[in-house]
């Protein structure tokens, strides 16, 4: 990438991601992207989480120039975590999310004490993961500004904003009541309670102090960084500027900042290549890609309808499972006489256990539809690699990206889920009872029609195409993301 040398003093950035796996991949990316502006830039890590940075920051020659990893303990076991349990998804139980974040403020002390000790070469920048409030003293400290980056889309932060200020939320009788998130007019936004981020369920397992917390840290930061391009949210992104007062830099899409098609070591493994074989014996645009995410579970019973939803469906299908090791006999039977894990060509329903190459997987040309639990990073990779979705949320903030994607661009179809998925860590029933699922085969069957069949189905892909062409024009030379790129290293000098 060409760059500008208009700069007069180094900027020298300091990342440090929020330890949650899905966060750590666009906000490394973003590190390396800085250095490819010409930041100096320093990513912090623990250990259990070097390799996939390094991995991340080596598949870049510009990141493997400008770009230091500073690997610091972390303490888990000091707070009652198992050993190596470094990231929130590693987290194995509920109960233990709050051990998680005693160790993430102890860790900030670690990582204060280093940025002292960097002095001549101080941080000049910091962006942190938005659960890293203690960044914000080591900033002050260091008279830097400090960026928060959330993970989540404007759109989704703007809703969120907007429910932190109005509260509508706490005015409803139930948790499935609808109402009013009037946030991007003539859109209808309207959620139930129980469809809200966490933060705004009656009984969050983060705790009220940690929340009080995080809502200071995001209020006090100098602005906000977002994966995201002006092009795409309607605009969100200026209207958060304007609701919070703070510079908002959308910077994205980060998955086209890498070469195409170049996998990370995570990904660069036998599942990876039998992907990509399987899917290049398959005709163009045929596929259905099926994924919820670096960690989405559903229950057993609901696995089963989407199962049969999908070796009954016409086209061939690559489904990723998370936890499919403990999955109960039944049902681990009726995958493995049903789907296929060796990747044979002309097998109709690949399904892979491990870790899938998913940006390759969307950017393959036989790809013709994603299934997705519409979390933030999945929905831009694919509207980044021009593929139509059905929106299946399961938590956190994406209901609010559901809504961005079926609603306002028109680039997908909901399958109609209304309620959270239970057990989305731990494939796992809360409480007692027969489990049930909430969307059976036919109405899975219906969606997957919808998406890949019929006029309708032509014109989601056409307007996904259109913002696919306006993703990759952000990222070039004078494009919406490389100027904002451009104004965070300003902050930097
Ligand atoms: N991902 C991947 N392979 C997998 C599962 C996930 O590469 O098998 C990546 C995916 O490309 C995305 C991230 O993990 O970058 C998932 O982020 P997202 O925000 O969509 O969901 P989350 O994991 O936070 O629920």
């Amino acid at each position: 990438m060409a760059m500008e040398t208009t700069l007069t003093s180094k900027p020298d950035i300091l990342v440090i991601p929020w330890p949650a796996t899905s966060h750590m991949i666009p906000i490394v990316d973003i590190g390396c992207l800085l250095a490819a502006h010409g930041a100096a830039v320093t990513i912090i890590t623990t250990p259990a989480s070097a390799q996939l940075v390094r991995s991340r920051v080596d598949r870049t020659a510009q990141g493997s120039t400008g770009v230091t990893v500073t690997v610091i303990p972390f303490p888990a076991a000091e707070a009652g975590l198992p050993d190596g349990c470094e990231r929130l998804d590693h987290v194995p139980s509920p109960g233990l999310v709050p051990n998680f974040f005693d160790a993430t403020s102890q860790f900030g002390v670690a990582v204060a004490q280093h940025s002292r000790a960097m002095a001549p070469c101080r941080p000049t920048c910091i962006v942190a993961g938005m659960c890293n409030t203690w960044a914000l003293g080591i900033a002050r400290e260091l008279g830097a500004p400090c960026f928060i980056f959330h993970g989540f889309g404007a759109f989704a932060l703007l809703c969120c904003e907007y429910l932190n200020t109005h509260k509508p939320h706490e005015a409803v009788a139930s948790l499935d009541e609808l109402f009013d998130v009037p946030v991007l007019p003539p859109f209808e936004c309207k959620f139930a309670r129980r469809q809200l981020p966490l933060q705004f369920l009656p009984s969050c397992s983060i705790g009220e102090d940690s929340l009080r917390e995080l809502r200071e840290f995001e209020m006090a930061v100098d602005g906000i960084v977002v994966n995201s391009f002006e092009e795409l949210e309607h605009g969100s992104a200026a209207h958060l500027a304007a609701a919070t007062g703070k510079t908002v830099l959308a910077v994205g899409p980060i998955s086209l900042s890498g070469a195409p098609g170049l996998l990370d070591s995570r990904a660069d493994s036998d599942d990876a290549r039998r992907c990509m074989a399987w899917l290049d014996a398959k005709k163009a645009m045929s596929v259905l890609y099926v994924s919820f995410g670096s960690a989405g579970r559903m229950l057993p019973a609901q696995l089963m309808q989407l199962g049969l939803a999908l070796v009954s469906c016409s086209w061939p299908v690559l489904w990723v499972i998370k936890g499919a090791d403990s999955l109960p006999n039944d049902t681990a039977r009726w995958l493995r006489e049903n789907t296929d894990a060796d990747g044979l060509p002309e097998s109709q329903c690949l399904v892979v256990r491990g870790w899938a190459p998913q940006v390759a997987i969307l950017e393959h040309s036989a790809v013709g539809g994603f299934v997705t639990h519409c979390g933030w990073g999945s929905t831009l990779e694919s509207v980044a690699a021009g593929v139509p979705m059905v929106a299946w949320p399961f938590t956190a903030e994406q209901f609010l990206n559901e809504k961005l994607i079926v609603d306002v661009l028109g680039i997908g179809v909901s399958v109609g889920v209304t309620k959270p998925t239970e057990g989305v860590l731990t494939g796992a029933r809360g409480g007692g009872g027969e489990p049930k699922p909430d969307v059976g085969m036919e109405q899975v069957k219906k969606a997957l029609n919808k998406l890949m069949d019929g006029a309708e189905a032509e014109e989601r892909r056409r307007k996904t195409q259109e913002l696919k062409a306006k993703a990759k024009a952000a990222l070039e030379h004078g494009g919406s993301s490389y100027m904002n790129l451009k104004k965070l290293i300003q902050f930097a000098v």
